[in-house]
This record gives structure tokens, sequence and C-alpha cells, in this order.
């Protein structure tokens, strides 16, 4: 993972085209005509999973007569030359068995790389749709456009487009240590990066310095950008960071964390390794977040 360019952040890896300037009913009655067009599936949340452990993928004919949720197919964009949609089905039974569909965040690390990115796509469009019926100016309804892409609104004609909300995510470092934390309701002994909302006002670094603060009670210094990852729930750009600590002592924020603790490098390396669970001080965050891979690159990029 040291050298970035060969790792694929999950959820992350860019595999579609977007064609933003292919969206027109003309370019998209074309597309649905393709032999080679595929849909992929989605059920409360969970990706449709078929052979191999890949997305479960069917001509978007096969859609026709079946219950979707709104706004029905949307177009995800050209694998290649390909064109991808999505559609969030109400009833799965036709298609493939309810157990086929898998939560994301936890069985996304067994998914093909592609296949996570164009899930997690999909996934945080539909939320985005259900969440967005109603005009931000005016209260009145919107309809979806351009095959999902916006939706606009039937009273002002205002556009909307789908949102990202950055949040920061950061490894506190403190010489051969490194602070995490423990959100409130999470499994016991189960820790993961400090992260917080960035904040209308501030740039990234503060952001950093103020959510640490404010969770922990620990001032911190050099805050520098790692990597990020697209994580769709709902609809989040993590920015992952490392910062160091000026004082360890921990004040924990009781609204916010069960626990944080300060846990050695030799720690961290037994419980990323996988070993003894009940000998780890801690379990790790699942494959599929960007802590998990925040956690991996300070191992490797600190003596
Ligand atoms: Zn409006």
């Amino acid at each position: 993972m040291s050298n970035l360019n060969s790792f694929t952040m999950p959820f992350g890896g860019a595999p579609l085209d977007y064609a933003e300037d292919k969206r027109t009913p003309e370019h998209i009655q074309t597309f649905l005509a393709m032999p080679s067009a595929r849909a992929v599936l989605l059920h409360n949340g969970k990706a449709g999973i078929g052979k191999n452990a890949r997305l479960h993928r069917i001509h978007p004919s096969e859609l026709i007569g079946h219950n979707l949720y709104e706004p029905g197919p949307i177009f995800l964009g050209l694998e290649g030359a390909r064109p991808i949609f999505a559609a969030n089905l109400q009833d799965v039974t036709e298609f493939l068995p309810e157990d086929n569909f898998f939560e994301l965040r936890l069985g996304g690390a067994k998914m093909h790389a592609d296949d996570l990115a164009i899930a997690g796509r999909a996934k945080s469009l539909f939320d985005w749709h259900a969440s967005h019926r109603y005009c931000a100016n005016c209260g009145g309804g919107s309809v979806p456009d351009d095959m999902g892409a916006k939706r606009v609104c039937n009273h002002c004609n205002t556009e909307h487009f789908p949102r990202v909300n950055p949040v920061v995510i950061m490894l506190v470092t403190h010489k051969d240590k490194v602070l995490l934390g423990r959100g409130i309701g999470w499994p016991s002994k189960a820790m993961s990066a400090l992260a917080g909302f960035v904040s209308p006002g501030e740039t990234i670094e503060e952001s950093v310095a103020r959510e640490v603060f404010e969770e922990v009670g620990v001032k911190i210094k050099n805050p520098h950008y790692i990597f990020s990852q697209p994580w769709p729930y709902p609809s989040q750009l993590m920015i992952g960071m490392i910062c160091e600590a000026i004082d360890t002592e921990v004040t924990l924020n009781t609204a916010e964390l069960e626990d944080a603790q300060w846990f050695t490098r030799e720690q961290v390396d037994f419980v990323m390794n996988g070993n003894d669970k009940d000998k780890a001080a801690f379990i790790r965050p699942p494959k599929t977040t960007i802590a998990r891979q925040l956690l991996g690159y300070w191992l490797e990029n600190t003596p």
C-alpha cells in the first residue's frame, strides 16, 4: 500500500465513465436497446450478488413489469462500451433469493473492486433520491431527470444534484502510539479512527484539529492528507488524515465516544495481522473501511 498507485481504496477505483453528455432520451433509448447493456440490483440498501461473488447483472429489459423504488432504473455510466444501469427492487424473488443480497460495508471486502464501486455509486444515488423528493428552495415536489443524475423542481425549476458530504477521519499519533476511539453502541473492543463532518468555514486541517479536541480533548499538529474514500452510508467523502498529538491526556467526550485509548505499534500490528482475537487489544475496523486502510498505511510507514 506504500505505492498508492497500485492500491484501490474500497468503493473507489472509478470503473465507470459517467457519460454526462449522453443522457438525452435518445441516448438512453439506444443504451437500453443494446444487447450488452446490464442492470445491477439493489434491495433494502443491499447489493444482489450472483456467481463468483460478482454483482448479479441482468438486461434492463427484464426489469419491465417489476416494482422498482423511485426513480426507477438509474443510468450509472459506461463500463468500457457497456451501459450500466441500476434498479432498486421492491421485491427480489423474481431475480435472486433474498439471501443473495449483501450489505456492502460487510460483504464488500469479498467483492471485485469494480463491482463494489459500482454498487456503492448506485446505493448513494438511490439514497439521495429517496431523501430529496422535495425542493430545498421552495418545498415543492421534485422529479428525477437525466436518468437519475439530478432532480428538477416541478414548481420553481431549480435543479438539484446529488450531494457528497466531506468527513475527516484521522489517526492521531504520538511517537509509536496511535489514538483510537469506540463510538456509542459499538461492540466492546471495536476501535476505529476518530472522524467527523467538515463544518462550513473551516479547512480540512482545521476540521481535524477541532474534531480531535472535541472528542478527546487532545491538541494536535502537522495534520496531513493520506488518501480518501467514497463511503455510501449514505454519501460521504471520507478524507483520510494523519496528525500528531501535542499532549496525550485523553478527556473523553461521552456524548460522542464510549472509549478512546492509545495503542502501541506492536498492539496494532498484532490486531491488523488477524491474530488471536482473545489476546488482541481491540477489534480492527472492517476491511472495506478507510480506517482499516489508514491503520495499514501507518504500520507500513512508521519505523
Ligand atoms: Zn422548487
